[in-house]
């Protein structure tokens, strides 16, 4: 197995801690001294950067969030002047402003080197030809992929998103052999391949690089018996750099994170208090090495746990597992925390189940209700009551021992849940 930069992937443990220490004392002295926000939340914390002596002590500083950025919207928490800029995103911003980031050259250079480690961990070589399908543009997805493609050495295809047909299409005839996409877009792809009379087998495609959204094991293995690839997970987010910052290698055991570049916490989203290792929780970001848009304690509101194993890939760094959604996704159901992705491992594990669903979360009276919409395959079973009805009751049982509460299974027709170019729309909670 390739490994891009071996020295950062294959570090000593003790060696990685120190190289955090280093570059988080010099973060957090560049931030103090250049970023308002920062200075008055240490200051009103009673923290100077010298308090911090330890990765211990990193516990004492007080955590970065959405809102703080938007407060600062849309340069305030640049930590260099505006003209050392050389990149500007934004990110998805679901409600009100969206955040604003920057690069500096070196950022850039920095960020196309983590991506191409997590490519490179996927399998992908300057032998490959990679078909993104991220939309272009203040989305950080598509431009971070692309130059991690071109730092490798691998023929790019800047497609961008949606055109389905088309995009299958440049598949076949430009020979792509990775895909770049949402995994939902994947389905999305195979669903209309099969729809073309196109026989995936035909084609070249060997990985899939997926990001950007939440997704099952049940997920990986449909995506991958439909397209016939290795589908693998990546992460990252525009508040701390884009894509890059953590992604599976070939074994496909959790997504092993840039620790010369990330300090990865997890916290309970709760009451924010550090957890031990192995802990599921929200996952706390602080970076190591940017420069324009350094982020301390960055909460991400993503639901994950790390696992410190030495992996057998041989590298070092500590490895997140897939995101079980977000913590602003969590749905509290009669008192119970559920996220949509334990519902999907559910599912993909009963015969049938097709991989769109829907959650609809309301109340009857004071009690919270949960219906699970499923859409099942052409052929199955809708003439024979009782078959479906052990269908139903099969799939009820076993959420309710998985997540302890119960839900009423809904069967909905074939393709009656809507299909979206980027991400799936999951949830629909009418408490709201
Ligand atoms: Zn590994």
């Amino acid at each position: 197995m390739q490994i891009w930069d071996p020295q950062h992937e294959c570090m000593p443990r003790e060696e990685i801690a120190q190289l955090q220490l280093e570059r988080l004392q010099a973060t957090l002295n560049r931030v103090y001294k250049n970023v308002t926000c920062y200075r008055n939340k240490f200051n009103a914390a009673g923290i100077v950067p010298e308090d911090v002596q330890s990765l211990a002590d990193l516990a004492k500083l007080p955590f970065t969030t959405k809102e703080d950025l938007r407060l600062n919207y849309p340069y305030g928490m640049f930590a260099v002047p505006l003209r050392e800029v050389v990149r500007i995103h934004s990110s998805s911003g679901t409600t009100g402003k969206p955040t604003v980031v920057g690069y500096t050259k070196n950022d850039l250079k920095v960020w196309s080197n983590l991506v191409a480690r997590f490519m490179t961990a996927a399998g992908v070589t300057s032998d490959d030809v990679v078909q993104i399908a991220f939309g272009y543009g203040l989305f950080t997805g598509a431009f971070g992929l692309h130059y991690g493609s071109e730092l490798i050495g691998a023929s790019v295809i800047p497609f961008g998103a949606g055109n389905t047909e088309k995009q299958i299409m440049i598949m076949q005839d430009y020979r792509t052999t990775a895909l770049v996409s949402t995994p939902s877009y994947a389905i999305t792809v195979a669903e209309h391949m099969e729809k073309m009379g196109v026989d995936p087998k035909s084609l070249l495609l060997k990985v899939g690089l997926f990001g950007g959204e939440p997704w099952s094991e049940g997920l990986r293995r449909d995506i991958e018996s439909r397209l016939g690839i290795t589908a693998t997970d990546n992460y990252g987010l525009s508040e701390v750099i884009g894509p890059g910052v953590a992604g599976e290698c070939l074994c496909k055991c959790g997504m092993h994170i840039s620790e010369d570049a990330f300090l990865a916490e997890i916290i309970d989203p709760e009451t924010c208090e550090t957890l031990p290792p192995g802990s599921v929780g929200e996952l706390v970001l602080t970076s190591l090495t940017k420069e324009a848009f350094p982020m301390v304690r960055y909460r991400t509101r993503d639901i994950t746990s790390l696992d410190y194993s030495a992996c057998d890939c041989g590298r070092t760094t500590v490895r997140m597992s897939k995101t079980m959604g977000r913590s602003d996704d969590m749905l509290i159901i009669k008192g119970v925390n559920v996220y949509p992705s334990q519902i999907e491992d559910v599912l993909f594990a009963v015969e049938g189940c097709q991989p769109h669903y829907q959650l609809v979360v309301d109340k009857q009276g004071a009690m919270d209700t949960l219906e699970i919409r499923i859409e099942v395959t052409e052929n199955i079973f809708f003439d024979e009551m009782r078959k479906q009805k052990e269908f139903l009751d099969n799939v009820a049982r076993r959420i309710h021992s998985v997540l302890g509460v119960g839900a009423s299974v809904k069967l909905v027709e074939p393709k009656s849940i809507p299909r979206v170019e980027g991400k799936a729309i999951r949830v629909i909670d009418k408490r709201k």
